[in-house]
């Protein structure tokens, strides 16, 4: 008879002092695949020894920093160019750079998010490299609005 995924779990927890993920009670020698200190279900399951996240997620915050950054800056900029008028705020050069900056974390933002698993298989050089390039380019256009106005 093939051995089944409950017994698996078994085997592995004959030898193993594992915490239950839930409630943290020991669970060295269960039978059965349920936890008797919490009574939730139990699997075993294959984990990544490193699961390649950090260059994403790094890029992630860059590229969030920058659309959030240049979204309240926009509003900001909007708002007072509502209350004092255009001759408050000024040059086109400013509203290129800040919109500019909105419209290309923005766009970044929608890429980035579903390329999680396409970057995780990635090289670590190539994917750091994408990962500071994605977040300096998010960066670029608010701290260029910043460089510029006065
Ligand atoms: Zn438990």
């Amino acid at each position: 008879m093939p051995k089944t995924d409950r017994d698996f779990l078994t085997d592995y927890l004959a030898q193993r002092d594992e915490p239950c993920p839930s409630c943290r009670y020991s669970l060295k020698g269960l039978q059965g695949n349920v936890c008797p200190e919490c009574g939730q279900a139990l699997m075993l399951r294959v984990g990544l020894v490193e699961p390649r996240l950090a260059a994403w997620v790094f890029g992630l915050i860059g590229i969030s920093a920058g659309f959030g950054f240049s979204l309240l800056l926009s509003i900001y900029f909007l708002l007072l160019i509502a209350a004092y008028g255009w001759d408050y705020f000024g040059g086109i050069t400013e509203l290129i750079a800040l919109f500019g900056g909105l419209t290309v974390s923005g766009a970044e933002l929608a890429v980035w998010l579903p390329m999680r698993r396409r970057l995780c298989r990635w090289g670590t050089p190539a994917r750091w490299f994408t990962a500071s390039g994605a977040a300096t380019l998010a960066l670029i256009g608010p701290i260029a609005f910043l460089g510029l106005v006065r």
